[in-house]
C-alpha cells in the first residue's frame, strides 16, 4: 500500500474520517485496508445521507462553497507552489498558470450560477399549451473525482468546482504520483470545505478499487486510456453514469507553407512544458521532409531560447514524475534520429528536450501516448498523407495544424475528428474556459470546464407539469381508440417541418 511522503507542509488539520464520516483530528495518510470490509462504505453512506437532505441544493451554499475554493487556491498558492515543485520540478510559472486557469473555473461558475440553475422552459406542441415544460437541473448526488498526477491541483480542482456548482456532494481522490500535492489537498481543502458534503480520500489503485465497490451517482475520471477502461468496467456494475478525460497521441501537422519560427516555437513551448507529462501536448510532428529540414533549425532555436544551452540546468524546464515514467520515456529515444537533445539523468529524472527526426510509424515511440520531453517527426508526402495517418489511427484529445493558409488550416479540421483542435498553436484551447474541453473515441468522452462542467454534473431533468382539470381534452388519448381520436392527438403533438407548405 502507497504511503504518502511525509511533508512540512502542514501538521494539525482537520480531514474526514473514513470509517465515520465525522471530522476528527488524525494523521494523514492512505484509510487502512482490511480484507473482506470497505474501508469507504460509511463515508459514501454518510455523504448519500447528506445529499437526501437537500444541504447541497441551495444556490448560496454553493456559492460558499465555490468561494471556499478560491480562498483556497489564494491562500495555499505559496504551499501549492511548493508541493508541486517537490512532485516534478514543476516551475512556479507553470504551477502559477494552473492556478489561474482553476480560479478561472471557479469565477466563472460563480459569476454564472444564478443563470445556470433556473429552470430551462422549452418549445410546447399545442396539445400541452396550457401546461408547463422545462428542464430541471437537478444534482446527480454523490460524485467520486479521479485524478491523473500531472497538472494534480486543475485535474482535481476543476471537475469538483463543476460538481459543487451543479449541487453535488464530492469525494475526490488525487493521484498518489504527486504524493505531495495530494497530501495538501488531503490536509488543507477541509479545512474549507463543508465535512459533511466533501471529502478527500488518497492512495492507489487499490484505493481506487474499494472506493468503486460502493455506489456513487457519478464518476469523473482523468487517466490514462488502460486504467479509464478499468473505471468504466466498475462503473457499469452499477450502470454509474461517468466522463473518461483520457490521454492517446495528438498529431501535429505542420505545412510546407508556415511561419516555421514561430510554429516550432508554439509546438516546443506545448510539447516542453511541463516536461512534457501534458495530455494535450503535440505527440508528434507529421510534415513533410523538406518542411522538417526547414522545422528542425527552428525547433533548437527555440530550445535553447526557452531553456538556453543546458536544459537541465534551467529553472523552466521540469522533471519526469518517477522513475518507471523516466525509464519508460527514456527506452522511446531509441525511435529514429536524435536531432535535438536525446540527453539523460536518471539521478536527476531529467530527460533532456528531445526531437526525434525521420521517425517510422512502426517504431515504438509511435506505438503509445509519450507523455514525455520528445519530439518525434513522421515525414508524409503531403497534407492529404497526414489526415490519412490520422484518421486510420485512434481519435486523439486534439488535432493541430500550422499553415499560413486557413484553407489547409480548414481542410486538416474538416477532415479529421478529435476532442478538440486548435490552427496555428498548440494546447491553448484549453485555456479558453468558454469552450468544452474532453475527448472522443479512446481519449474519452464527456466534456467540462466553465459552463460545460455545470452541465456534466448535472442531471438535466425534463419536467411537464399538467393541470389536472380540463379532462374532456385527455379523452382523445383514451381507449376505445378510433380514427377522429387519432387524427386529433396526431394533429396536436405534431411537429411540423419550417418552411414546409403543408398544402402542397
Ligand atoms: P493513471 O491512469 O495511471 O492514474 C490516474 C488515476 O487512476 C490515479 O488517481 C490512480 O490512483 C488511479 N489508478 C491507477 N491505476 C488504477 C487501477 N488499476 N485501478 C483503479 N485506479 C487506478 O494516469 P496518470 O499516470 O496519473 O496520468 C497520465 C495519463 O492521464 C496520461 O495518459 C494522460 O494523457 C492522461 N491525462 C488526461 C487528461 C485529460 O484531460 N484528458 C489530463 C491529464 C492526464
Amino acid at each position: 500500500m502507497e504511503q504518502l511522503q511525509a511533508t512540512p507542509l502542514s501538521t494539525d488539520l482537520l480531514s474526514t474520517d473514513l470509517q465515520s464520516g465525522a471530522s476528527q483530528k488524525r494523521p494523514k495518510g492512505p484509510a487502512a485496508l482490511t480484507q473482506g470490509s470497505n474501508p469507504y462504505a460509511n463515508l459514501v453512506t454518510s455523504l448519500k445521507a447528506t445529499w437526501l437532505t437537500g444541504k447541497t441544493r441551495p444556490m448560496e451554499y454553493r456559492k460558499e462553497q465555490l468561494e471556499a475554493i478560491g480562498r483556497f487556491l489564494d491562500e495555499k498558492k505559496e504551499d501549492i507552489l511548493h508541493a508541486q515543485y517537490q512532485d516534478m520540478r514543476k516551475p512556479h510559472f507553470e504551477s502559477e498558470l494552473e492556478n489561474v486557469a482553476t480560479r478561472n473555473e471557479v469565477n466563472v461558475a460563480l459569476n454564472n450560477l444564478c443563470c445556470w440553475m433556473k429552470d430551462e422552459y422549452v418549445e410546447k406542441t399545442p396539445a400541452m399549451q396550457l401546461d408547463c415544460a422545462f428542464i430541471r437541473k437537478d444534482p446527480f448526488g454523490v460524485v467520486l473525482v479521479i485524478g491523473a498526477y500531472n497538472y494534480p491541483i486543475n485535474l482535481i480542482l476543476a471537475p469538483l468546482v463543476g460538481a459543487i456548482a451543479a449541487g453535488n456532494c464530492v469525494i475526490i481522490k488525487p493521484s498518489e504520483h504527486s504524493p505531495c500535492t495530494a497530501r495538501l489537498l488531503a490536509e488543507c481543502l477541509p479545512c474549507y470545505l463543508d465535512s459533511d458534503t466533501f471529502a478527500v480520500v488518497t492512495g492507489g489503485p487499490e484505493h481506487v478499487t474499494k472506493l468503486l465497490e460502493n455506489q456513487f451517482d457519478y464518476i469523473f475520471f482523468t487517466g490514462s486510456t488502460h486504467v479509464g477502461k478499468i473505471i468504466m468496467s466498475a462503473a457499469a456494475k452499477n450502470l454509474t453514469p461517468l466522463t473518461l478525460e483520457l490521454g492517446g497521441k495528438c498529431p501535429c501537422y505542420v505545412d510546407d507553407c508556415c511561419d516555421f519560427q514561430n510554429a516550432a516555437n508554439r509546438i516546443a513551448w506545448a510539447k516542453f512544458v511541463n516536461a512534457g507529462q501534458t495530455c494535450i501536448a503535440p505527440d508528434y510532428v507529421l510534415c513533410t521532409v523538406e518542411t522538417q529540414e526547414k522545422l528542425i533549425p527552428c525547433l533548437r532555436q527555440a530550445i535553447r531560447e526557452f531553456y538556453g544551452c543546458i536544459p537541465q540546468d534551467s529553472p523552466d524546464f521540469g522533471r519526469m514524475v518517477n522513475d518507471n515514467e523516466f525509464r519508460r520515456v527514456k527506452a522511446l529515444l531509441n525511435s529514429g534520429r536524435v536531432a535535438i537533445g536525446g540527453e539523460t539523468d536518471e539521478c536527476d529524472l531529467y530527460i533532456a528536450p528531445t526531437v526525434l527526426a525521420d521517425v517510422q510509424e512502426w517504431e515504438p515511440v509511435m506505438q503509445e501516448e509519450i507523455f514525455g520531453p520528445v519530439l518525434p517527426i513522421v515525414t508524409v508526402a503531403d497534407m492529404d498523407a497526414a489526415i490519412a495517418f490520422i484518421d486510420c489511427r485512434p481519435r486523439p484529445l486534439a488535432v493541430y495544424a500550422f499553415s499560413c493558409k486557413s484553407k489547409v488550416v480548414h481542410q486538416v479540421l474538416d477532415c479529421t475528428s478529435s476532442g478538440g483542435f486548435c490552427g496555428n498553436d498548440c494546447a491553448m484551447q484549453l485555456l479558453l474556459i468558454t469552450l468544452p474541453y474532453g475527448g472522443i473515441g479512446c481519449s474519452g468522452f464527456g466534456k467540462y470546464h466553465g459552463k460545460f462542467s455545470f452541465d456534466t454534473f448535472t442531471n438535466h431533468r425534463g419536467t411537464l407539469l399538467r393541470c389536472i382539470g380540463l379532462e374532456k381534452l385527455n379523452t382523445i388519448r383514451y381507449p376505445p381508440y378510433n380514427d377522429t381520436k387519432l387524427a386529433l392527438m396526431s394533429s396536436t403533438l405534431e411537429v411540423r417541418r419550417k418552411g414546409f407548405c403543408a398544402i402542397l
